[in-house]
């Protein structure tokens, strides 16, 4: 049996077989990690199943039109009450990217995996993993499929969402054609597309845009013009009063210059850590790059939460990236 039906098999007997499920997404969400969320949702609703969806800090603002996205609970405002022994974790590429929310899984909880990393290195009981799947939202519109559910437009919305943000806008070279495909049957349900490009893709707020202009400034180009770089901090946010996530975004501006392989973005966490967001034009496996700092991701976009201050993670990084190179 392939590997894909074996593992759809599994994931559906998880989840006839028990209840009151915690559905869980990676730390600062982005399109992919909510909208997966919330699918798995839709589908435990439908099931007849209880759960509770949980994230370690708040969804963009921004994903508020999506269907129950207000039901997301904030552990950052407000913890959990008790402990769940069944875990649901999308788009997570490792264990470590659930955050705080483990704080809530019982000892000995079974996990649900289900992510399309191809770093991922199936922490969960049960995984459902798939690297050729352009997001994970893809994966649960098969799994939804394969569950034999009719889908509706709150739910078909959220998928698109999914596939929208982790494909750039269906441009990146993950946009197969079963993206294309998904997208069409989705669309049949009444999605609004083009509205959902405007809000996520094109739209910007001013502070998000200053903040952006800001950044820009800073930027810099090594030597052989292969790798640009920015950098933001806190203060950064401060002055143009941008939020977390509108940094989001900012990273395709170095890798978009001509020439330039490697486009990277450091956020300043504290003074003791900083996430380091990479692309890669196509020649550079960046995932390799940052699972050599303990981080994970694809071929062309991965990441890592590394220790240390700016200034000395940026040759490091810079480093290991001339490496691949
Ligand atoms: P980002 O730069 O945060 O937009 O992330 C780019 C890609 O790398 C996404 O697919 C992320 O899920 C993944 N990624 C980011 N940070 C990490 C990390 N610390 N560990 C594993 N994967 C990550
Ligand atoms: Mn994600
Ligand atoms: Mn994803």
């Amino acid at each position: 049996m392939l590997t894909i039906e074996r593992e759809l098999r599994q994931s559906k007997e998880f989840l006839m077989e028990h209840d009151h499920f915690l559905v869980v997404s990676h730390v600062q969400p982005d399109g992919d990690a909510v909208s997966s969320t919330l699918a798995v949702g839709w589908l435990l609703s439908c099931l007849g199943k209880k759960y509770v969806m949980v994230n370690e800090g708040p969804i963009p603002k921004r994903m508020g039109y999506l269907w129950q996205a207000e039901q997301i609970r904030d552990l950052s405002a407000e913890p959990l009450d008790r402990k769940f022994d069944h875990v649901i974790c999308v788009d997570c590429a490792d264990f470590k990217r659930v955050g705080k929310t483990k704080e809530f899984f019982a000892e000995g909880a079974r996990l649900l995996n289900i992510d399309h990393h191809p770093t991922n290195d199936r922490y969960g009981a049960v995984n459902l993993v798939v690297p050729t799947a352009a997001a994970t939202a893809e994966i649960l519109f098969e799994l939804i499929l394969y569950m034999g559910l009719e889908l509706n437009e709150p739910v078909a919305t959220a998928i698109y969402t999914g596939l929208l943000t982790d494909t750039g806008g269906f441009r990146y070279s993950n946009t197969s054609p079963k993206v294309m495909a998904a997208a069409s049957k989705l669309l049949e349900y009444g999605v609004d597309g083009p509205g959902l490009s405007e809000l996520l893709l094109e739209q910007m707020t001013l502070p998000q845009l200053r903040l952006l202009t800001r950044a820009l400034n800073g930027l810099q180009l090594s030597e052989d013009g292969k790798i640009s770089w920015v950098a933001v901090s806190d203060d950064d946010l401060l002055a143009t009063g941008a939020v977390h996530e509108d940094m989001e975004g900012i990273v395709n501006y170095p890798r978009n210059i001509q020439g330039v392989e490697v486009g990277l973005l450091f956020k300043v966490i504290d003074e003791h850590a900083v996430k380091v967001s990479m692309r890669s034009a196509g020649k550079v496996d960046v995932a390799l790059v940052a699972q050599s700092f303990g981080g994970g991701g694809h071929v062309r976009a991965a990441g890592a939460r590394i220790e240390g201050t700016l200034d000395s993670i940026v040759p490091r990084v810079l480093e290991q990236v001339r490496l691949q190179l």
